[in-house]
C-alpha cells in the first residue's frame, strides 16, 4: 500500500456530512477531525456499536480505520453464538467524535431517533503481514471483502469475521456493500446466548433508550425538572360544591402514574415513589400497555399523561404536554378534549391493545345537580369532582375535590 491509496479523512466524512443539517442535530459535524494529528499506525484501533432507535431499530457497528470509523448497520445486532449470521449493510463512514454521541436525533433528520453506546473498546485485525500496522492490515483486508478481527470490548469479545456477500459500486450515491457478520470458534462464544436481549442500558451512562430519549427532550426535561409534574391532587369536600361547574369521575383503581412518551419510547414513572427518589420509579408495565403506548409515542410525538395503572390496564385522566407544548396553564376541558382526540388519532387498531388504555368517564355537574342522594346512588366509593376551568397545579388543590360520603 502507498501512501497515496489512503484516503483523507476530510474525504471520507463527506457524505457524512452532506446527509446532515448541523445546525438541527445535536451530532458530531467532523469538522475538526482531519485537523488532528493522530498517527493510525501508533495506537489501537477504537470500535463502538450504537443501538440506534430509528425507523427501524438496528445496530451500527463502527471500526476505525485510517482516521474515520468505517460503519455498518446492523438490523439484528451482533451475536456471541457461532451458529448466527448477521446480516450488516455498509454505510457512510463516521467521524471519530461519534464515538461519544449519545442522545437523539430529531425526528425529521437523517436517522432521527435515539442512539444509545451499546459497547466500545479497542479491536485488532487477526491477520497482518510481517511489519504492517493493524490500521494499513484493516485497510488490506475490507478492501479485499473479508476481515478477521477480535473485538476487546466491555460486551463484545473475541474473534469475529466480516465477509463482503454483495459489493455495490463506490460510485453510486447510495453504495451500501452487503456484509455478513459471523462470530469465529474461540472461548468467548457461546451458543444460545442472546447478548443483544441482555444488554439494554448504555455501556457508558447505564440508562436505557427510554432514559436517553426522555432526558433529551428539553420540554420533558423542564417539566421533570420543576415541580409541576407532582401529581395535582384532590382536596376531601362534603357536599354541595362550591359554585361553578365541575366534571364528575370515577377516580380509577391503580398505582397513580406519570407517562412520558418521546421518540418512540415509553416511561412510566409512579408518582408516590417520586416523593422520596427524585428519579421516580419506572414501572414495568404489562405488554399491551406498552403496545399501546409505544404505538402512540410513535404516531402521537412527545405526550405526558397523567394516570392509573391497574394490572395490564391503564386509565388515563389527563394530558400535561402534547408535542412540545405545555398544557399544565391550559383549562381542565381545553386539556380533556385534546387528550380525547389525541388518543382517538393514535391508539392503535389492534383490539387488545386498544383495550389496554382508556379515558375516564365524566358528566358535567354544579353545586345544583349533584346532590346527595345521587352520589349515594352511584355507589361509587371515591367520586372526584374537578373545576373544568382550572389549570393542572402540582399537590393538593381545592379545585379538585373528592366527594365526602
Ligand atoms: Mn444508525
Amino acid at each position: 500500500m502507498t501512501r497515496n491509496a489512503t484516503p483523507s479523512v476530510k474525504q471520507s466524512l463527506r457524505k457524512y456530512q452532506d446527509k446532515r443539517d448541523f445546525e438541527v442535530t445535536r451530532e458530531p459535524s467532523g469538522s475538526a477531525a482531519h485537523s488532528r494529528s493522530r498517527t493510525p499506525s501508533a495506537h489501537r484501533l477504537a470500535f463502538v456499536i450504537q443501538k440506534h432507535a430509528a425507523s427501524h431499530l438496528h445496530f451500527d457497528l463502527r471500526l476505525e480505520v485510517d482516521g474515520v470509523m468505517k460503519s455498518w448497520a446492523v438490523p439484528k445486532g451482533l451475536s456471541v453464538d457461532t451458529s448466527v449470521k448477521r446480516l450488516a449493510m455498509e454505510v457512510e463512514d463516521h467521524p471519530m467524535d461519534y464515538n461519544k454521541f449519545e442522545g437523539t436525533i430529531p425526528q425529521d433528520e437523517y436517522g432521527g431517533g435515539t442512539v444509545m453506546l451499546w459497547d466500545r473498546g479497542t479491536w485488532t485485525p487477526d491477520e497482518a503481514e510481517d511489519g504492517e500496522s493493524d490500521n494499513d492490515a484493516a485497510r488490506r483486508a475490507l478492501a479485499a471483502g473479508k476481515l478477521a478481527f477480535t473485538f476487546h470490548g466491555v460486551h463484545l469479545k473475541g474473534s469475529y469475521a466480516l465477509i463482503r456477500t454483495r459489493r455495490i459500486d463506490k460510485r453510486g450515491d447510495e453504495s451500501r456493500s452487503q456484509w455478513l457478520l459471523v462470530k469465529h470458534r474461540d472461548r468467548h462464544a457461546t451458543t444460545g446466548r442472546d447478548i443483544v436481549a441482555e444488554v439494554t442500558t448504555s455501556v457508558r451512562s447505564g440508562r436505557t433508550l427510554a432514559e436517553i430519549a426522555a432526558a433529551d427532550n428539553d420540554e420533558l426535561r423542564e417539566l421533570e425538572d420543576v415541580d409541576t409534574i407532582a401529581p395535582m391532587k384532590p382536596t376531601t369536600h362534603a357536599l354541595p360544591l362550591p359554585a361553578g361547574v365541575f366534571a364528575l369521575e370515577v377516580e380509577p383503581e391503580g398505582t397513580r402514574v406519570m407517562v412520558f412518551l418521546a421518540n418512540g419510547t415509553v416511561r412510566l414513572v409512579d408518582t408516590h415513589a417520586r416523593k422520596t427518589n427524585r428519579d421516580g420509579k419506572l414501572l414495568d408495565t404489562a405488554p399491551n400497555v406498552e403496545g399501546a403506548l409505544l404505538h402512540l409515542a410513535r404516531s402521537g410525538g412527545a405526550l405526558v399523561l397523567d394516570g392509573a395503572l391497574h394490572g395490564d390496564h391503564l386509565t388515563v385522566t389527563d394530558m400535561l404536554l402534547e408535542r412540545d407544548e405545555v398544557l399544565t396553564e391550559e383549562p381542565w376541558l381545553e386539556r380533556r378534549s385534546r387528550l380525547e382526540v389525541a388518543l382517538s388519532a393514535s391508539l392503535p387498531s389492534r383490539k387488545e391493545l386498544k383495550a389496554a388504555v382508556s379515558l375516564t368517564d365524566w358528566l358535567a355537574v354544579t353545586s345544583n345537580s349533584l346532590t346527595t342522594d345521587a352520589v349515594r346512588a352511584a355507589k361509587h366509593e371515591k367520586l372526584v369532582a374537578k373545576r373544568i376551568d382550572s389549570p393542572y397545579e402540582s399537590g393538593t388543590s381545592s379545585f379538585w375535590l373528592r366527594i365526602r360520603q
